[in-house]
Order: C-alpha cells, then sequence, then structure tokens
C-alpha cells in the first residue's frame, strides 16, 4: 500500500511524541538545506521536517524546492524550536513530483489576489485560499447537517430547463445546433428549436425553486442546493455567472416561519464554521485586518471578522418592512446630503446595493429582514397581501454585502396567480405543471434562495466573489 500517510493536521494536533510517522506534501519553503516547511491542505500549519545534515545525497537535496511533493519518512520529536510543538525528523525523503522553483508562480512571498486569480489552479496552495476552501466545504457540510437534522429532502433540480423561474430572462441557452447559421428554422425565419436537442428552446437553470415547490407538494420539506446560472453582464464583487443557491421549500409555512427557518440556518451554519474552523477563521480574521490596515480610518469596518461573526448569531436580525425602509432611508441625512447615487425619493422604487448596505452598515449595525416589498419589483409567485399593493417577500440583507437571501410565502391560489401571471405575461400553458399544484392539493407555502458564495463571502471576510469559488465564471472569463 503506498498510502499509509499521517495527515498533518492530526500530527500536529496529537499530543503524542516520540513514534514514526510518514507525511506527504508540497513544500512551502526549504531553510538551510535542512529545515523544510512541509504542507498537505489539511492546515495552514505546516510540519518542518529536519534533514539530518549530511544524510541526504546532493541531488535529493536540490529537488526539495518551493512547490515540490514529497514523502517524509521519520521520527515525531518534540519540537525545539518556536511555533510548533513537534516536527519530523527525516529518515527518508523521497521526491514525488519535482517544481521547477524558477518557474514556479507561487514564491514564499505576499502575492495579490488578483495576481492569483490568474492562477487559480494554484493559488490553492496557499495558505489564504487554503483557509476560504476549507471553510467553504465546512459550510456547505453544515448546509446539509441543518437540513437532515431537520427532516428535510435534498432534492436535485434540473440544471437544463425550459423554464425561466423569474420571467427575468438572463439565461444562457442549451442547444446542439451548430452556431454557423445552418440551423433549422421556421417560415418567419426563427429558429425551430423543434428540431433541436430536446425539442424546444433549453437554458441553464437561474433557480431550482419551482421544481422545489413541486416536491414541497408531497414531502412537506425539501431543500436544493446546486449550481444555478445567470447571464447577467454584472461586473461586481458580488456577481458571478455561475453560482451555488440553496433554496429550501417548506409547506405549512407562511412569511414569518420562513424568516425564523432563514435566521436559524444562517446563524447555524455560521456557529458551525466558527466551530470546526477556528484556525482558518483567525487566519482570516488577521488577514482582513492586514487588509484594513491600508484603508483610510473612516472606511475601516468596526468589527473584525470573528467579532463580526459572534455578533451576528448571537443576536437577533432587525425585521422592517419595505416600507418603514422606505421612510428610514428617504429621511436619512445620507438621502437628504445626496450621498446616494440614486435618492430615494417615493415608495415603490426597488432598492439599490447603497440603499441595502446604509440600512445594515450603518442604521441599524446588524442584519436585516426586509418584508412586503412592492408586487411590481418582485416575482409573479410571490404571495399577494390584502393591501393589493405589497407581496410576502422577504430578502435578508447582510453587513458587507448586501442581499444574501431573498424568499417569500408563494402565491397558493390559483385565480390569484394566473391573474398575476397574465398581468405579468407569464405564460400560463408553459408553466402549466406548475399550476397543478394550486389544483391538486394546494397550501400555504415559503421558501428562500441563499446565494451559497454570498454567504462564503460574509463568513471569510473576502471582499470579491471571485475569490470564494475556486474557478469563477464572469463575463468573459471561464478559464480553467
Ligand atoms: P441581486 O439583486 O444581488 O442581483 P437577485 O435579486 O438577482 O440578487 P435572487 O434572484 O433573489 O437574487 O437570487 C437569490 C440569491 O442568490 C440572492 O439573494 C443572492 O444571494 C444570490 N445571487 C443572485 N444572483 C447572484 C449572482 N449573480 N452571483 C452570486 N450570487 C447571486
Ligand atoms: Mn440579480
Amino acid at each position: 500500500m503506498f498510502n499509509t500517510r499521517t495527515r498533518i493536521k492530526d500530527l500536529l494536533n496529537s499530543e503524542k511524541a516520540n513514534y514514526s510517522a510518514t507525511v506527504m506534501g508540497w513544500v512551502r519553503t526549504f531553510r538551510n538545506n535542512q529545515f523544510i516547511a512541509l504542507n498537505d491542505g489539511s492546515t495552514n500549519n505546516n510540519i518542518q521536517v529536519v534533514v539530518e545534515l549530511g544524510s541526504l545525497d546532493e541531488n535529493t537535496l536540490k529537488r526539495i524546492t518551493t512547490g515540490a511533493c514529497i514523502k517524509a519518512t521519520g521520527e515525531v520529536i518534540p519540537s525545539l524550536g518556536k511555533g510548533q510543538k513537534v516536527e519530523l525528523k527525516a529518515t527518508g525523503i523521497e521526491i514525488l513530483g519535482d517544481s521547477d522553483a524558477e518557474k514556479f508562480p507561487l514564491q514564499p512571498k505576499k502575492h495579490s489576489l488578483e495576481f492569483l486569480r490568474e492562477i487559480a489552479h494554484l493559488r490553492f496552495r496557499t495558505n489564504t485560499f487554503g483557509a476560504i476552501f476549507r471553510v467553504r466545504h465546512a459550510l456547505a457540510f453544515a448546509i446539509h447537517e441543518f437540513f437532515n437534522k431537520k427532516g428535510f429532502v435534498y432534492l436535485h433540480s434540473p440544471i437544463i430547463t425550459a423554464s425561466d423561474a423569474e420571467g427575468a430572462g438572463e439565461m444562457f441557452k442549451v442547444t446542439t445546433f451548430p452556431l454557423d447559421g445552418t440551423a433549422p428554422k421556421n417560415d418567419d425565419g426563427s429558429i425551430n428549436f423543434k428540431e433541436d436537442f430536446f425539442g424546444r428552446s433549453t437554458n441553464l437553470t437561474v433557480s431550482g425553486q419551482l421544481e422545489g415547490e413541486l416536491a414541497a407538494m408531497a414531502f412537506s420539506d425539501i431543500y436544493t442546493f446546486g449550481p444555478t446560472f445567470r447571464a447577467e453582464n454584472s461586473n461586481t464583487t458580488r456577481h458571478l455567472a455561475e453560482f451555488w443557491m440553496i433554496e429550501p421549500e417548506m409547506a405549512f409555512s407562511d412569511l414569518e416561519d420562513n424568516m425564523n427557518l432563514a435566521e436559524e440556518f444562517i446563524k447555524y451554519i455560521i456557529r458551525y464554521a466558527m466551530e470546526n474552523n477556528r484556525e482558518d477563521l483567525e487566519f482570516l480574521t488577521q488577514r482582513l485586518e492586514e487588509e484594513e490596515k491600508q484603508k483610510p480610518q473612516n472606511e475601516r469596518s468596526e468589527m473584525g471578522l470573528m467579532e463580526k461573526l459572534e455578533f451576528v448569531v448571537n443576536n437577533n436580525f432587525e425585521r422592517i418592512t419595505y416600507t418603514e425602509a422606505i421612510d428610514i432611508l428617504r429621511e436619512s441625512n445620507h438621502n437628504k446630503k445626496k450621498k446616494f447615487q440614486y435618492l430615494i425619493e417615493g415608495w415603490g422604487v426597488d432598492l439599490q446595493s447603497e440603499h441595502e448596505r446604509y440600512l445594515v452598515e450603518k442604521h441599524f449595525k446588524k442584519p436585516v429582514i426586509l418584508t412586503n416589498y412592492p408586487k411590481d419589483i418582485k416575482a409573479f409567485y410571490m404571495r399577494q397581501n390584502d393591501d393589493g399593493k405589497t407581496v410576502a417577500a422577504m430578502d435578508i440583507l447582510a453587513p458587507g454585502i448586501g442581499e444574501i437571501v431573498g424568499g417569500s410565502q408563494r402565491e397558493e391560489r390559483l385565480d390569484k396567480l394566473t391573474t398575476r401571471m397574465n398581468e405579468m405575461h407569464i405564460p400560463t400553458e408553459e408553466l402549466d405543471w406548475y399550476l397543478d399544484t394550486r389544483r391538486f392539493g394546494a397550501c400555504p407555502h415559503a421558501g428562500f434562495g441563499l446565494g451559497f458564495e454570498r454567504l462564503v463571502l460574509f463568513v471569510t471576510g473576502m471582499t470579491n466573489i471571485r475569490d470564494v469559488i475556486p474557478f469563477p465564471r464572469y463575463p468573459k472569463s471561464a478559464a480553467f
């Protein structure tokens, strides 16, 4: 058997010493032809492998370079140096993979996040990205754990769909037709999708919600957790063209149940990361602190990362209506002094990210759940309130990010739903399968969508969403 190694994390964490072990990993640094800092990705902490002087031939020594992959066998002993409890006194070193130190792009020094984005295939081997992606993993695991404990069924909604959940467009087309102009056409010159692979026009999904609702009408509680795609040309630090979304859908739930679940859910997964990824979060807290030092005093955040996470899990989210939010924004000094790019003049406008961030960061200084938005700025399936103007929607806004969750109680009344669809020019024939849920055993139900990368941004304290997904897709970029 080749792999009888000990994970570096386990080795560093164990209280024992004076036993033999084998470790494998990638060389971070090699000092004085004697001290190898070795990392295997299980933790940001390296094991110090000590090569006894004269024990290795010249050629092997030369091949221990930054980036090289090695196997080291030896004795785990209490460390004399500071910074680590144990080290490995090597009796044998085998080079598994060479790395030309001249050409290896990751030098043992600080690289900019922009540079690392260009070498995303190697950035996993840095401390920052090691920490980010271990935290991302933990959050994903905690999401499944949370819903599993609550008895939710994990539903795999389709990635290729013929429906557009929001009726909003911005979708990537899926076709096997040639793109050279020879695709079959109808008499009027439009593309004849009847002859395409699926016999109709299809897209990559923007949301699994509609399918999720179907399943909730059988299992009561379901959630999806999968990739979604939006061909929106948003070059922001919060938008990706391919991102992961978690979408629970609950039968027998109203807007308040929905908010309660969303708040409990967010706190649960953040707490999970705090308990299980302390070391990585402490590293990221430190990283953010250093980054903040580059900023002018008045732009620095009041809380450190860990402090912010503690605060979020230990305090209630503020819950206010859209109408209350508009009043706060309109009356704010920020608005009066015309500091918003989009001034708030009246009821009915959609909130821009600057408004969301004002509410969360300046006014309430905590996450905010905004409810009961004007129906005209929300999707057709949201439940209509009795006032005739608003719908039972809720968005959760997080400090530093803005919208992190979008959800609503769904319109379960068939007549109200179809009337609204007609008003909004959503074809009812194409969504006949969806309307069946309202025909056969409808019930009050609700759900929400949480953008996974926005949550990872929040928890890691990173500022650009392209740094919290392994291989980001955004306009003009689909490398790796
Ligand atoms: P925004 O106004 O920020 O573009 P949205 O209103 O389009 O968001 P929804 O359609 O409600 O968002 O999607 C649900 C959740 O998915 C959002 O709350 C957000 O967390 C996330 N999300 C939406 N679009 C993107 C994107 N392009 N990249 C990453 N996450 C996204
Ligand atoms: Mn959007």
